[in-house]
């Protein structure tokens, strides 16, 4: 499962600065869920290929009256939710009393936590260490967050030196054998869960019908056997069988027991969420008939796009809605969703099961697309004629010259082509390509990647 990364530490130590480093480091999104997490953020970063989500808190101030209060906050329930926490402190200001309360809660949690003193340029960097050494969570190590220095050794620190290469990984860094029986062995917990199939993540905000949905898709007589109580930070994995087809699906929402009413908020994690997105083959995403597209969704979406899953919209609770207010919903959403083009969308009713059956149809296909695999000499030929077609612009008096391709990855499928001046071929023509890729090979619900290689 994708690790959780938080950063927690008084006001101004640097969090958001730290922050906003390891997340630029790949175009990450941030996800601001402002109503439902408050003062959390939440990004996406890799290291060394290998993805993390970072959570970035408000901070600490130490005025917080009490433990109770203290642990009512949203620091707090970051600390949680994360493998291993980031302590920031302030390297200039040296130590303070919230410093040391903070220190406390993490001993007291057995938090895998390290002590990062920041602000560490124009300051007597082995002074300063000795002072942090004593909030008992081991050596500290001094970083400077907004001239990026030392992060590379606070990484390592975190995730250890650099492996051997994984094994079975695609150039995506995605399991290259997933979706195949029971190669994927996760730990929640006490339980190994081995995903089977094609692994279905069931995504959305708080009360667009995620539950509802699960229920419906596992049809009545699952839903009892799986009314455990979820972790809070473990999303549930359930086998299953469908027309003699495996699938696993990924609850985020936790699947209710008949007559049990849970806060909605409360069961909703965007730590679930972000890493069933990661674990993920293809994703559902639910959408509220009746509330539309609103910021949340995009965030989500944005993530879903830049994990590369394959993804079906199912907007829901599409019964008892009147026919202009459809109408109206139906165009609205293709106007908002113009850069998930490729994704199939229904609409649903997880109440009544309407519509249930083909979601199931659509995410086949986008499985079989996400996983093509098409031989080289095929993937030649198609860009011989799309460069046929429409050549590539010419660059300081020379044709860029695109000689042939592979597909290099699935789920998302990347398609690397190989060629000289790469590096100058325009973003329209790249759309070009994809698009071409796409109509031939019939890929239906996966978003795909064009990446280049140079010969010269
Ligand atoms: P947060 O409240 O913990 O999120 O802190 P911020 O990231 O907003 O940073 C607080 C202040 O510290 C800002 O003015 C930053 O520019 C400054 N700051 C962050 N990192 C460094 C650093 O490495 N060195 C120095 N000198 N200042 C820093
Ligand atoms: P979750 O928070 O996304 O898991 O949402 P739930 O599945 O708990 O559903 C939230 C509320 O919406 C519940 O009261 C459901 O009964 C209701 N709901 C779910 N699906 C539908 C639907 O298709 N139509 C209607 N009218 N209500 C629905």
């Amino acid at each position: 499962m994708v690790p959780v990364i938080a950063l927690v530490g008084r006001p101004n130590v640097g969090k958001s600065t730290l922050f906003n480093r390891l997340t630029k480091s790949r175009d990450a999104l941030v996800a601001d869920f402002a109503g439902l997490t408050r003062d959390r953020k939440y990004g996406e970063a890799s290291w060394r290929g290998q993805s993390y989500i970072v959570i970035d808190t408000g901070g600490i101030s130490g005025d917080e009256q009490g433990i109770d209060e203290l642990m009512a906050g949203q620091s707090l329930q970051a600390i949680e939710e994360a493998d291993a926490v980031l302590f920031l402190v302030d390297a200039r200001a040296g130590r303070t009393a919230a410093d040391e309360m903070i220190a406390d809660h993490l001993r007291k949690r057995n938090k895998h936590a390290f002590v990062i003193a920041n602000k560490i340029d124009g300051a007597d960097p082995d002074a300063i260490l000795g002072e942090f050494a004593a909030l008992g969570l081991g050596e500290p190590l001094g970083i400077a967050a907004a001239h990026g220095r030392n992060i590379n050794p606070m990484l390592e620190a975190v995730f250890g030196p650099a492996e051997e290469q994984p094994a079975e990984q695609d150039e995506a860094g995605h399991d290259a054998a997933a979706g195949e029986e029971g190669v994927v062995t996760q730990t929640a917990e006490a339980r190994v869960i081995k995903p089977r199939g094609t692994k279905i993540a069931v995504i959305g905000r708080p009360n667009v019908g995620k539950s509802t949905l699960v229920n419906r898709m596992l049809g009545e007589d699952r839903v009892v056997v799986f009314d455990q109580a979820g972790t809070t930070r473990d999303s549930i994995y359930i086998p299953y069988e469908r027309h003699d087809k495996p699938y696993t699906l990924i609850d985020t929402a936790g699947v209710r027991k008949r007559g049990k009413i849970f806060e909605a908020v409360e069961k909703f994690s965007v730590v679930k969420t972000l890493q069933a997105i990661q674990d993920a083959n293809v994703v559902i995403f639910v959408v509220d008939a009746r509330e539309g597209i609103v910021e949340h969704d995009l965030n989500l979406l944005g993530f879903v796009l830049e994990a590369g899953r394959a993804l079906v919209i199912a907007v829901n609770k599409w019964d008892g809605m009147a026919e202009e207010q459809k109408a109206f919903v139906k165009t609205e959403l293709q106007r908002r969703l113009i850069f998930a083009q490729f994704a199939d969308i229904h609409f649903i009713s997880a109440l009544h099961g309407s519509g249930v059956g083909l979601l199931y149809k659509s995410v086949d296909q986008a499985f079989a697309s996400a996983m093509t695999k098409v031989p080289t000499k095929r993937m030649t030929e198609i860009l011989e004629d799309a460069v046929s077609e429409h050549q590539p612009p010419l660059v300081n008096g020379r044709r860029i010259k695109l000689r042939y391709a592979h597909l290099g990855g699935s789920n998302p499928p990347i398609i690397i082509v190989h060629g000289n001046q790469v590096d100058s071929v325009p973003r329209s023509y790249t759309r070009y390509l994809e698009n071409t890729f796409r109509k031939v090979l019939k890929l239906v619900g996966t978003p795909l990647r064009v990446e280049y290689k140079g010969s010269d």
